[in-house]
């Protein structure tokens, strides 16, 4: 039907070679990496095989075109990023704190990525795909709602899916908007891919059972559920849940972990893959790239995540 949507921030990263507390003093850095959430995910999907296409906005810039250029070479048609002449390729800077927790200093809503408009070029991309992965933290963003909204409606309109990772934790217990805006892409969604108590909080049931029926009986079909080192579980109507260990390895930066699971994920679910062997491929692909520093870096082909299930023991509980 076509290939894998995406729409959303590309960004450059750079990340702090140290663990400490922001940027208010001098330290190591290293990059700039290509990242952002919707382009780690479409990343991941294309390296796996999966025909996939990013919609996006980068500067006329070198953070720009190592962005292009990156996707491109993993298999990304890019003919919906646009080349914004006026503003900069977006940017973050992390850092990681001793607990595993995160400071950033975001450069994105006065960048590229927050002049995103719905043009010809993406109209083809859209009108040409099967798929679409929608990110919730774009939710809150109202520009790219009404583009991932008009983006949803025609793929559903000819016969194509959507899948949506929910990522709102802090916004949906405060924003109302927001909260609306997730019903209403929850009613399109037919694969879910929760993590935490997001499962809950988009059934809005504190029950894991209970919300996991209510989702059903909106009609989403598939819900992948991410237990970071715990692994993952993907729950259909009518059967057995599929669980998958998670591969032991030792983290590095866990930034991309659920978008590199992702793509990977839906990726080999529209290749025809059984629920248990992309499951299989997505723990690989979030466990694999949390082995390597910067956010896509550790997104890995076919081959090279049969080779990491191969090599890397699973961890149980
Ligand atoms: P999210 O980033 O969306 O919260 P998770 O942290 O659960 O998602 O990561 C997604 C998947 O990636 C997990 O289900 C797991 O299979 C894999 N993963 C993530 N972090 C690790 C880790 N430190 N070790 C092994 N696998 C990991």
């Amino acid at each position: 039907l076509g290939p894998t949507i995406c729409i959303g921030e590309i960004l450059a990263e750079i990340v702090a070679t140290t663990t400490g507390h922001g940027f208010a003093e001098s330290q190591p850095l290293i990059g700039p990496f290509p990242s952002g959430a919707p382009a780690i995910f479409i990343d991941q999907c294309g390296r796996i095989g999966g025909k996939a296409a990013m919609i996006g906005a980068v500067g006329d810039d070198d953070f720009g075109r190592m962005n292009r250029a990156r996707l491109e070479r993993d298999g990304v048609d890019v003919s919906g990023i646009a080349v914004d002449d006026t503003l900069p390729t977006g940017s973050a800077f992390v850092r990681y704190r001793p607990d595993g927790d995160r400071d950033f200093v975001f450069n994105m809503w006065t960048s590229a990525a927050g002049n995103l408009r719905w043009t010809d070029a993406v109209e083809a991309v859209v009108s040409g795909a099967g798929h679409l992965h929608v990110m919730g933290t774009l939710l809150v963003r109202p520009g790219i709602w009404d583009m991932t909204d008009r983006a949803a409606q025609i793929i559903k309109a000819r016969g194509g899916s959507i899948s949506l990772d929910p990522n709102l934790r802090k916004e949906l217990k405060d924003d109302g908007e927001t909260a609306a805006r997730l019903a209403q892409i929850l009613e399109m969604t037919d694969v879910l891919l929760p993590s935490g108590d997001e499962l809950q909080l988009a059934a809005g049931r504190s029950d894991r059972q209970a919300a996991i029926d209510a989702l059903f009986a909106r009609g989403i079909t598939e819900i992948a559920l991410k237990d970071g080192t715990r692994g993952a579980t993907v729950f259909t109507p009518g059967a057995a849940p599929v669980h998958a260990d998670a591969f032991a390895v030792t983290e590095v930066d866990p930034t991309g972990a659920g978008d590199c699971f992702g793509g990977a994920y839906i990726a080999a679910r529209r290749l025809g893959e059984q629920i248990a062997t992309a499951l299989d491929l997505a723990c690989a692909a979030g466990a694999r790239n949390v082995t390597v520093r910067g956010p896509m870096e550790g997104a890995g082909t076919r081959q090279e995540l049969e080779d990491f299930m191969k090599a890397n023991r699973r961890i149980t509980h």
